[in-house]
């Protein structure tokens, strides 16, 4: 009998900091159950996004999943089979390979530039003065400026300080004296799946570190 998708709950997940280094999140701790998200790979290995224990499970019991990666870091109580009486449970592992092609997606698309995006590439510092600012003091600014035929872009667009940005106002660096810390770039799109999960646990950026291109600007 299929789980009933409504009832199913975590009942276990992610183990104290004595667990197994695989269960232990990259960076900071532990990570409520709820915001620990999956890696998902397409059947050749390229990774795809992040998604949710929800849909990592709808994989699972669809029997979508072609391998994995890692040692299981969720389990996931199912409903209860009328034949047996016996509750369904699934281990959801870290990085999961789903079969055929569920997403027709380019090699290497674009991250769409949104501001926690951009600041996170550029890591929260001002590209003028260089300081660490709160989110709420930073914007995002055009090098080469809107108004003067620069480009939305990547490529164009640098992490400034609130002061740094008004005292550049509508000039170039060059033209405002404010040479750039940093040039400008699009992240990969492994680079953008580092950057756009704060939970990401040890496996998971082992993989996606292996995959990083060459060019690092950090
Ligand atoms: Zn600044």
């Amino acid at each position: 009998m299929e789980p009933d998708r409504a009832r199913l709950r975590l009942v276990s997940g992610i183990e104290p900091p004595a667990a197994p280094a695989s269960r232990q999140v990259a960076g900071t701790g532990v990570p409520a159950l709820g915001r620990v998200r999956l890696l998902a790979l397409d059947a050749h290995g390229r990774a795809l996004d992040w998604m949710s224990w929800q849909e990592a499970t709808c994989l699972y019991v669809r029997g979508a999943v072609a391998w994995t990666l890692g040692q299981p870091c969720l389990s996931v109580r199912g409903g209860t089979s009328r034949a047996t009486g016996l509750r369904s449970l699934v281990e959801l592992h870290p990085i999961v390979a789903a079969r055929g092609h569920a997403h027709a997606r380019a090699i290497d698309p674009t991250p769409a530039l949104t501001n926690s995006a951009l600041f996170a590439r550029d890591q929260h510092l001002c590209m003028y003065c260089g300081q660490g600012h709160p989110r709420q003091q930073l914007t995002r600014d055009h090098v080469h400026p809107v108004s003067r035929g620069g480009a939305d872009i990547w490529e164009n667009v640098v992490t400034a300080c609130f002061a740094c940005n008004s005292r550049k106002g509508n000039r170039t660096p060059t033209q405002a004296s404010m040479p750039l810390l940093a040039v400008p770039y699009r992240p990969s799109w492994i680079e953008h799946l580092i950057l756009s999960n704060r939970n990401i646990l040890a496996d998971q950026m082992a993989f996606l570190s292996s995959q990083l291109p060459k060019r690092r600007r950090h």
